[in-house]
C-alpha cells in the first residue's frame, strides 16, 4: 500500500517541520522527492543525507516561493528533467500574527505572496505535466484555521481559507485530466511555527485538542502520503482534517 516508487513528488518548505516530515515519509514510500528551502541550506542538506541513509532519493533547491515566475521554473524544469511529475505539496507558508486592527498591510501582503500566491503558482506549473500525463496529486497543506478561524491570525486565515477554495475549483477543473487536488488541514502541530507562540497561547489552543496533544509532523506526512497515493484515486476536492478533534 501506498508504494510511491518510480514517482517525482516536489514538495515547497521541505527543510524544517511539517515540509520536512512529509519529504521523509514520501521518500520512505520510495519517490523522489525534489524539495526547496527558503535559505536553511544546511538544514536541505541534512534532509537530503537522512533520506539517502535510508536509501531514498531526495534533493533539494533553494527557492523564495514569493517569486512566482522562478517557482514556476523550478517546477517545470524538475518535471522536464525527470520526465515527469506526479505529485505537488504545497507546503510553505508562514504566519504573521497580531491583531487586525494592528497588523501592517505589508504583513497581509507577505502572508498572501508566500500561502497563496506561492502554492498558487507552483501548482500552475505542475498542473501542464500532469494534464499531459493525464495522472496527478496536488496537495494544499491549508490549516484548522483557514476553518474556524482564529482571533489574532485574521491574515494566515484568510490564506489559508484561501487555499480551500482553490483546492475545490482546481479538483473541479482538473478532475476531467484525472489530477486530484485535496487540502490537508492540521491542527496544532509541535514545529518551529508553534514553538514560537506564547505559552499562554499555547496552553489555550491545547485546551481546544479533544485528543489532549499537539501533533508530530509525523502525523501530518502519514494523510499526504495517503493523498499522494495511486489508492486515493477517488479523493478530490477533499479536506482533510488531522487536527486531533478541535474541529470535526
Ligand atoms: P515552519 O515554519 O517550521 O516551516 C515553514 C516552511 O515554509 C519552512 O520550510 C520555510 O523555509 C518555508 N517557507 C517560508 N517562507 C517561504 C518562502 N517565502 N519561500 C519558500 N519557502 C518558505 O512551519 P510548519 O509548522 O512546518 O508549517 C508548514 C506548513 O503547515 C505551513 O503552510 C503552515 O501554515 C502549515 N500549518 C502548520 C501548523 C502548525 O501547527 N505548525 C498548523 C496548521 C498548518
Amino acid at each position: 500500500m501506498f508504494d510511491l516508487s518510480s514517482k517525482v513528488a516536489f514538495v515547497t518548505g521541505g527543510s524544517r517541520g511539517i515540509g520536512r516530515a512529509i519529504v521523509e515519509a514520501l521518500a520512505e514510500q520510495g519517490a523522489h522527492v525534489v524539495f526547496t528551502y527558503a535559505t536553511q541550506v544546511a538544514e536541505a542538506e541534512a534532509v537530503c543525507a537522512g533520506v539517502r541513509e535510508r536509501g531514498g532519493v531526495a534533493e533539494a533547491m533553494q527557492l523564495d516561493v514569493r517569486d512566482v515566475a522562478m517557482s514556476e521554473a523550478r517546477v517545470t524544469e524538475t518535471a522536464k528533467r525527470l520526465g515527469r511529475l506526479d505529485v505537488l505539496v504545497a507546503n510553505a507558508g508562514i504566519a504573521r500574527d497580531g491583531l487586525w486592527v494592528q497588523m501592517k498591510d505589508e504583513a497581509l501582503d507577505e502572508t498572501l505572496a508566500v500561502n497563496v500566491r506561492g502554492s498558487l503558482g507552483c501548482a500552475r506549473a505542475a498542473l501542464r505535466p500532469m494534464m499531459k500525463a493525464r495522472k496527478g496529486r496536488i496537495i494544499f497543506v491549508s490549516s484548522v484555521v483557514g476553518e474556524m478561524g482564529n482571533a489574532g491570525q485574521t491574515a494566515y486565515a484568510a490564506s489559508k481559507a484561501a487555499l480551500l477554495g482553490a483546492t475545490k475549483s482546481l479538483a473541479r477543473e482538473y478532475a476531467k485530466r484525472n489530477v486530484t487536488v485535496n487540502a490537508v488541514t492540521p491542527g496544532f502541530v509541535d514545529t518551529d511555527m508553534t514553538r514560537e507562540l506564547p505559552q499562554p497561547v499555547k496552553d489555550a489552543m491545547l485546551g481546544a485538542v479533544p485528543l489532549g496533544r499537539t501533533a508530530t509532523a509525523r502525523e501530518i506526512a502519514t494523510p499526504v502520503v495517503f493523498l499522494a497515493s495511486d489508492e486515493a484515486s477517488y479523493v478530490t476536492g477533499a479536506v482533510l482534517r488531522v487536527n486531533g478533534g478541535m474541529l470535526t
